[in-house]
């Protein structure tokens, strides 16, 4: 959590001697708890105290120290005015909140102290400045309210879009929600601050913890705080449950927001109801180990599965995209409807193609929409906003006609929006400025009296150039000019030489080292009509559009719909273009909890490796249908071992028969390192996401059982970067999933148990995998090394085996990364070692004490037996070709046998290999 500096050590030490500025900044400083306050000295923003040291680390800044001679100089840092964007961003990312206290008054004109006041308080969860925004990423603030009666109020709000959300949940159920949700920032009351069950949900990084005072959570004042909003006298009508929790969580964000943003928000119209069920469950470690929207390593967007699926043309549609990836459906029908979209626009490519050309135009409508509700939107906002909807008719014409259910109703929905379109466009001019202060912004005709104003300053600046003109003829001096300054206005200017030809009716003003200014009454006269008319004419102006504004704010509702119609339709196109590009078929979904899958493909990998070097895989996963075994041949079992050659037809082409045999719920993937069997494992999981949020997947033809909640668990040493209670870690999230699964579960195992020592990791592996088996029985795919395990499909009827192909090349191995039916050869390991060079004795040695490990570790019961040492003989010793003291001798005789993994005891014959060399 990014903890936002104690107020008490940024204000300590309080030392003597303040100057007035250091006294008024100590002052704000109080006034704004929890905020890292810039304060603007002169061209720069000053940090002081724990802001300065926290800053200088996440913006790079110098620190440096007020008052160097003092006995406490005060540690500072700073950085000049116009690079307030970049720094206010950076510290935004990095989770805090930013008070900006600006000065009021130009220090120039400035009697005694420059007046300073906090103009904006930026957080996380309350941005609406595009500027700080992504605009492919929706922005959530979220607020939790645990109530008394147990259940916990969850709201959350994106405030750049208004979409407010509101839902009720069982407290376990909490962490998967903010990890599907992620927002930036969460509210929860301030006395759970410390709580040991919030905590760990709020230690993401990049999100602030924003407590929030007892009375702010008071349930009554937060319900009336939404039904004053909304204007209604209940919440009924939006299907909400008046004592729910989420209502008081809800209450207590908005007024957070209206107390952090100063400004309207009627475009937040609606508080939404969310239910749970209606969407996949995917937990926070499932995403992560799934790389849904970010890598593990590097925490970027770049190569994760949204990166990849992303085809969008619009920011709206990009922010979407992330929203139906996070929240994969569980209804059919509702799945259905997006694919049949999708495969609609995948049969008409040049459809496709026309609709994505409109949409790549459009502006970001539901961000427009929003600043036009909250009063923030610019002329040239609106522009934006009339160009877009001008793009609206063609758009629907293409849309017209369709044959599925969906676009259709997108077509419906698609509102044209045709008279806000025709007021700002009778309103305003083609090209509109960003700002109201300079004028220009009202289109000639609209208003009469506009046009008189302009008219009027037109010509009175039309008869000063005349004036010039005649005064310069009839005084005969060429150089007479009218300019004009804020301090006297218009004045007429003659070269000091040329002064004495001046008539006496011109008055001296000012005189100029070179150059002497005057005026005239005349002159006076027209200025005050030209700077009158243009003064009128802007205010004029200003008060024209900001009537224009708020008459397209009375179309919210309307364009916000027209927006999300937009945005789905850039979703659909995008899934089709991808599904088009990359050979992606439709998956069929059944509420059968199988995973048929032909020729599946990684869609991260498929899409990074170069073309066609991906290996596809079959995946055959449920109740087997006793297909097994009934001479229905298929590719996967056809192929052989990994010692011998691989089948000619590897990697099989063939249409994959869906009627090739299931092998029950479990499967146990065995093989060495860097075969493929995360990939594998993993892939399973991304197509089952793929196909539940509506998109097409990488695979020859899928039948989809659909899940309603997927986990994937990573083991131990497959994630490097973390600490050392690791093997807890993976624990804990091993308890939550055989305590969340039900049969109509994903499981994802991927290397559990390697945590801890091997015998402990494999009974454990081995529990976890009856139970899920026997308790559970939801589909589970587990990846180890742990060859043991192999044995459960003794017990465990619904278990199969499978391993990947490899093929000896020389003296070299080929992965094939084709998973086959089996357990992986148990040898593998000193098989390679053989390949590697190892001296036939070390080779042979090593298989007499696997085959005795082998007899022996695992009795009749199931139960671990510890194999018995054996002490070499010397014959044995003479006969390898080193020296009998050579250390690694010594070594091998002290290798204790029954910690080492096959794995392991493969990288200590290559050790002794190395050794041996030198
Ligand atoms: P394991 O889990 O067995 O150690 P991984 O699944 O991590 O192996 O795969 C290791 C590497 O092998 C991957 O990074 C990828 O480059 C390659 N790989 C895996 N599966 C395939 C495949 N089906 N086709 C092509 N390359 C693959
Ligand atoms: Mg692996």
């Amino acid at each position: 959590m990014s903890q936002p500096p104690e107020k008490t050590s940024a204000t300590n030490p309080a030392p003597h001697n303040l100057t007035p500025a250091m006294e008024r900044y100590l002052e704000v400083k109080r006034q704004n708890p929890g905020s890292i306050l810039l304060f603007r000295m002169g061209d720069f923003y000053e940090l002081f105290f724990e802001d300065a040291v926290v800053s200088s680390k996440v913006l790079g800044l110098t620190l440096t120290s007020r008052d160097k001679g003092s006995p406490n100089p005060i540690p500072m840092a700073g950085f000049p005015y116009h690079a307030l964007e970049g720094y206010l961003r950076k510290l935004i990312v990095a989770g805090h909140r930013v008070a900006v206290c600006e000065q009021m008054e130009d220090p120039k004109l400035a009697k005694g102290m420059i007046k300073r006041e906090v103009t904006q308080v930026v957080t996380p969860g309350t941005l609406t400045d595009e500027a700080l925004l992504d605009p492919r990423e929706s922005n959530f603030l979220a607020s939790v309210w645990p109530s008394r009666a147990g259940t916990v109020g969850l709201a959350w709000l994106e405030v750049s879009t208004g979409r407010f959300v509101t839902t009720d949940l069982e407290p376990a159920q909490l962490a998967d929600e903010l990890a599907r949700i992620r927002p930036s920032e969460c509210l929860h009351p301030e006395h759970l601050t410390n709580d040991e069950r919030l905590r760990p949900l709020f230690a993401r990084s990049g999100l602030l913890a924003t407590p929030r005072a007892p009375w702010c959570w008071a349930e009554e004042a937060c319900r009336s705080a939404l039904l004053k909003h909304f204007g209604t006298s209940t919440l009924e009508g939006m299907d909400i449950d008046a004592n729910s929790a989420g209502v008081t969580a809800a209450g207590a964000l908005l007024e957070y927001v209206q107390e952090m943003q100063k400004s309207s928000l009627a475009h937040i119209s609606r508080l939404e109801p969310y239910r749970r069920g209606t969407s996949l469950i995917i937990d926070e470690a499932t995403r992560a180990s799934l790389e849904l929207t970010r890598t593990i390593r590097e925490g970027k967007r770049d190569n994760s599965l949204l990166s990849v699926l992303d085809e969008t043309v619009s920011p709206m549609g990009a922010r979407l995209l992330a929203d139906w990836l996070s929240n994969p459906l569980t209804n059919i029908a509702a799945i259905n409807r997006r694919l049949d979209a999708v495969e609609e626009l995948t049969r008409d490519t040049m459809f496709c193609r026309d609709l994505r050309e409109i949409l790549a135009e459009t502006y970001d409508l539901q961000r427009l929409t929003a600043k036009v509700a909250t009063g923030r939107a610019s002329p040239r906002d609106l522009g934006s906003l009339t160009r877009s909807l001008a793009l609206l008719p063609k758009l629907k014409a293409k849309l017209a006609g369709r044959q599925c259910e969906l676009l259709k109703m997108l077509e419906a929905d698609l509102d044209l929006n045709a008279e806000i379109r025709a007021v700002i466009d009778a309103t305003l001019v083609d090209e509109p400025p960003l700002l109201t202060t300079d004028g220009g912004v009202i289109r000639p005709g609209f208003n009469g009296t506009l046009d008189e104003l302009r008219d009027l300053a037109r010509g009175g600046k039309e008869w000063i150039a005349g004036y010039q003109a005649k005064e310069s003829e009839r005084l005969g001096l060429p150089n007479l000019k009218v300019g004009f300054n804020k301090v006297f206005g218009y004045y007429l200017e003659v070269t000091a030489a040329q002064a004495a030809k001046i008539p006496p009716e011109y008055i001296r003003k000012q005189t100029l080292k070179n150059q002497e200014r005057f005026i005239t009454p005349e002159l006076k006269e027209y200025e005050d009509k030209v700077l009158r008319a243009e003064e009128r004419a802007i205010s004029l102006e200003q008060e024209l559009f900001a009537a224009l504004r708020e008459r397209v704010a009375a179309a919210t509702a309307r364009l916000k719909q027209t927006a999300d119609v937009l945005s789905e339709v850039d979703v659909l196109a995008a899934l089709a273009t991808l599904a088009v590009n990359q050979g992606y078929c439709r998956p069929e979904l059944t509420t059968d909890p199988i995973l048929d899958i032909s020729e599946g493909r990684h869609p991260v990998l498929d899409k990074l490796m170069p073309s066609g070097s991906f290996v596809p895989n079959d995946v055959r996963l449920g109740k087997g249908q006793g297909a097994r075994g009934e001479g229905r041949g298929t590719p996967n079992s056809e192929v052989e071992g990994p010692h011998s050659e691989p089948h000619a037809t590897l990697p099989s082409n063939d249409p994959v028969s869906s009627l090739t045999p299931r092998h029950g719920r479990v499967q146990l993937i065995t093989g060495p390192n860097m075969a493929g069997k995360s990939t594998y494992i993993r892939q399973a999981a991304l197509l089952t996401i793929m196909a539940q949020m509506g998109s097409f997947i990488p695979a020859s033809e899928a039948r989809i059982g659909i899940a309603d909640r997927i986990f994937a668990r990573v083991g131990a040493s497959d994630e490097l970067s973390k600490g050392q209670s690791t093997f807890m870690v993976e624990m804990t999230e091993t308890a939550r999933i055989l305590n969340s699964a039900s049969d109509r579960s994903l499981v994802i195992l991927d290397e559990i148990g390697r945590g801890t020592s091997t015998y402990d990791g494999i009974s454990l592996a081995w529990a976890v995998t009856e139970f899920l088996h026997d308790q559970i029985r939801c589909r589970t795919l587990f990846a180890t090394h742990y060859h043991e395990l192999t044995e459960l499909t003794k017990t465990l009827p619904e278990t199969s085996n499978w391993n990947v192909a490899i093929r000896e090349h020389g003296d070299d191995i080929v992965f094939l990364h084709k998973i086959v039916e089996g357990p992986a050869d148990k040898s593998y390991g000193i098989h390679v070692a053989k390949i590697a060079g190892l001296p036939r004795d070390v080779v042979e040695r090593a298989q007499v004490v696997l085959a005795q490990l082998e007899s022996d570790h695992v009795d009749e019961s199931g139960k671990v037996k510890i194999p018995e040492r054996k002490t070499r003989s010397r014959d044995r010793q003479r006969s390898l070709f080193i020296e009998p003291d050579h250390p690694v001798i010594e070594k091998l005789k002290s290798l204790d046998i029954e910690q080492l993994t096959p794995i392991a005891a493969l990288q200590k014959l290559n050790e002794f290999r190395q050794e041996l060399a030198k």
